[in-house]
């Protein structure tokens, strides 16, 4: 049994993210998604709560076939013990799947097995630009599965955003 892990923010979760775990469970028998900072909510970085998050997830994976755990995870502010709190809070995992350096670096000083998926069209599929599309009133509904689209109609998401980005 071979159970790979996978760690993003998911501010919000998009089509990149749902390429790389496609491919994943291709390679493994389960897999563990960590929802990181999951503390953090309302604000421009991230505007989305874990709940939200999670609920973007699991929709958006409801057809694939791999078993697959949706773990919220806080952050410590403290990198050297943070491999150890990611396994305190997650199911057992033997593969860790990332393309952050950070991240790939703290698993690999732990003698971890890390995989770095290929970037799917990363310029545009960016949590970062998916978030400035949504401020300047532009489309970004395509860079997203549908289940992803539907979460933030449902939660008002584009007008949390514009709201928190606005001055007092
Ligand atoms: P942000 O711009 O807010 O940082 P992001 O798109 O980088 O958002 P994260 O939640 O930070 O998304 O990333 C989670 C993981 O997904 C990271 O390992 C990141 O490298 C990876 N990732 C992000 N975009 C893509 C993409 N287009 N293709 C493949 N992997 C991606
Ligand atoms: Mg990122």
């Amino acid at each position: 049994m071979t159970r790979g892990f996978y760690i993003g923010r998911f501010q919000p979760y998009h089509n990149g993210h749902q390429a790389v775990l496609e491919r994943i469970a291709r390679e493994v028998d389960e897999i563990v998604i960590g929802v990181g900072s999951a503390q953090l909510s309302h604000e421009l970085l991230n505007p989305f709560t874990a709940g939200e998050r999670v609920l973007m997830i699991t929709r958006s994976l409801s057809e694939i076939t791999c078993p697959f755990y949706v773990i919220p995870i806080e952050d410590i502010q403290r990198n050297a013990l943070w491999v150890a709190h990611v396994r305190s809070m997650a199911p057992p995992f033997d593969r860790v799947y990332t393309s952050n350096p950070l991240v790939m670096r703290l698993f690999e000083e732990v003698g971890a097995e890390v995989h770095s998926p290929a970037m799917y069209e990363r310029q545009t599929h960016s949590g970062t630009a998916i978030r400035e599309r949504m401020l300047r009133g532009d489309g970004w509904e395509h860079l997203v599965p549908p289940a992803v689209v539907s979460v933030i109609r449902e939660i008002d998401g584009v007008e949390r955003l514009r709201q928190i980005a606005r001055s007092d």
